[in-house]
């Protein structure tokens, strides 16, 4: 009865005293400006290994929504996460960066850098967040890039948090570092908590003691911290996309060349993939990259190349390959019925730009949609999660299914647009008694062509034997 009594004293002590001297107690804390589909992961994986995380945004009701645990992407296995560690009191959410600073060693900036007007980064959210900083910080921190940044922004950064501080007349000491974002959505929480490499670009030893500390408990998988300098680091980030990408394009040529001469591009692909020095990942053909990195990366890339007076050919021949391969199912449905689809409809499966998230950004199905509507056609989709951003942009402009068997009633053709697990094993029979006409465009050739035609569908895919061929390039 004594050790329970002593046990329940000491438990309400430990209570009011985290609850006055919280930020006291963590190890470390750290803010992270910018909450979206990076910015929210990160801070919540950092959160995850014990350390004080305060994730801000100046969407208010996004921040209203996280406070209330409601999270504003989809993105497997982030939501328990986001739920636990707001339960625990290490992550919570806010509009405002100076109530937040005491005590930070390290704050990121998580912002969005949307493609200007001429294919460069635009910066101004980057630049805002620096001069927020610049308007608060009164003792040393590391201020760490993670959005993708053209070469030379963190020393804009730089500067514009000094210029805020000389506006202010005081002197506080702080570094600047670049970290770029490696995550894939669809499996950000397992790519950061298990990330392959972290890569990091200093310039000073107390930044690289805090961000060590910080990562250290992402490397237990043996993966290593690439240290380097700061003007590496940012362009290791758009290489790495931009080799990503032309891993697709080189793909996607030959699938349009595979129809022509009657070979199969998963044929070729796998004939090619078992070389270790290509490699068996990222080599798929299919209707182009989309998303919110890698075409606005490849632009921004060319962009930063051609200010040095440099032209990047191979990029550029990478994006133009893209933005072709964008049309190609567009150019298979009106070689299979005609310029004039009044009257038809066709039926999308998958709408955001790769399974397992709603990104539609850039995502190759708003090109198709636009095309079709163009030509008079009536478009009906379904997708598992991304109906609801999609809506944003096409509004009543086409028909909502309720399952994906809802999005084929009466529909000319069943195009598959991403490949979610959903699609992969369809019910045929269904589909031919509901559809009007039989055609399937797999536009990530996920079916079997032979099981395709036998179940009475003219079959096309990309680059592949066994689809109909309709010439059109
Ligand atoms: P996002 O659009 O999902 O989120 C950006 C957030 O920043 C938004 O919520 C916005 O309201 C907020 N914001 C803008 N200005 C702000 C400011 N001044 N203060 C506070 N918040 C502000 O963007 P994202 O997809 O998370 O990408 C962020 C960056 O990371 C980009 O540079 C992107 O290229 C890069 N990146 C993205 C991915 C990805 O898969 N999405 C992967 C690696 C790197």
């Amino acid at each position: 009865m004594k050790s329970f009594l002593n046990r329940f004293i000491l438990s309400w002590v430990y209570n009011i005293f985290s609850i006055i001297f919280r930020p006291k107690i963590a190890y470390m804390k750290t803010i992270i400006i910018g909450t979206g589909y990076v910015g929210l992961v990160t801070g919540t994986c950092f959160a995850e290994t014990g350390i004080d995380v305060v994730c801000i945004d100046i969407d208010r009701d996004k921040i209203a929504k996280l406070r209330d645990g409601i999270i504003p992407i989809y993105e497997p296995g982030l939501e328990p996460m986001v739920k636990r560690n707001i339960e625990k009191k290490r992550l919570t959410f806010s509009t405002g960066i100076k109530e937040n600073i005491a005590d930070t060693e390290a704050i990121f900036i998580a912002v969005g850098t949307p493609p200007g007007e001429d294919g460069s980064a635009d910066l101004k959210h980057v630049l805002t967040a620096a001069r927020e900083i610049g308007k608060c910080i009164d003792s040393y921190m590391v201020v760490v890039t993670k959005s993708t940044v053209p070469i030379g922004t963190s020393k804009k950064v730089k500067e514009a948090i000094q210029s805020e501080l000389d506006a202010r007349g005081v002197s506080v000491a702080f570094d600047v570092a670049s970290n770029p974002e490696f995550l894939k959505e669809g499996a950000a929480v397992e790519d950061f908590l298990k990330p392959s490499r972290i890569i990091l670009g200093i310039e000073s030893e107390s930044a690289r003691k805090i961000l060590n500390r910080l990562y250290h408990p992402f490397l237990l998988n043996g993966h290593p911290i690439i240290y380097m300098d700061i003007p590496s680091a940012e362009l290791t980030k758009y290489a790495a996309n931009c080799m990503l990408a032309t891993k697709i394009s080189f793909m996607n040529d030959l699938a349009n060349l595979c129809e022509l001469v009657g070979a199969d591009i998963n044929a070729v692909r796998k004939g090619i993939g078992s070389d270790p020095r290509i490699g068996n990942k990222f080599i798929f053909a299919g209707i182009g990259y989309g998303g919110s990195c890698f075409p606005k990366d490849v632009k921004a890339l060319i962009r930063t190349a051609g200010d040095y007076g440099y032209s990047l050919d191979i990029i550029k021949a990478v994006e133009n390959v893209n933005e072709r391969q964008k049309e190609i199912i567009f150019s298979k449905v009106i070689s299979h019925f005609g310029i004039n689809l009044k009257g038809k409809v066709f039926g999308l499966w998958g709408l955001s730009f790769k399974p397992n998230t709603d990104d539609i950004r850039e995502a190759p199905s708003l090109r198709v949609i636009g095309k079709l509507l163009e030509a008079g056609a009536t478009v009906k989709v379904y997708d598992p999660v991304a109906m609801e951003e999609t809506r944003k942009i096409t509004g009543d402009t086409v028909e909502y299914g309720i399952d994906p068997y809802d999005a084929m009633i009466d529909a000319s053709a069943l195009i598959l647009i991403t490949e979610w697990s959903e699609f992969r094993i369809p019910n045929f029979k269904l589909l031919h008694r509901i559809m009007k006409d039989k055609v399937i465009f797999d536009g990530r050739n996920i079916y079997d062509p032979a099981e395709v035609a036998e179940n009475g569908f003219t079959y096309y895919g990309i680059g592949r034997k066994g689809s109909s061929t309709n010439n059109i390039l």
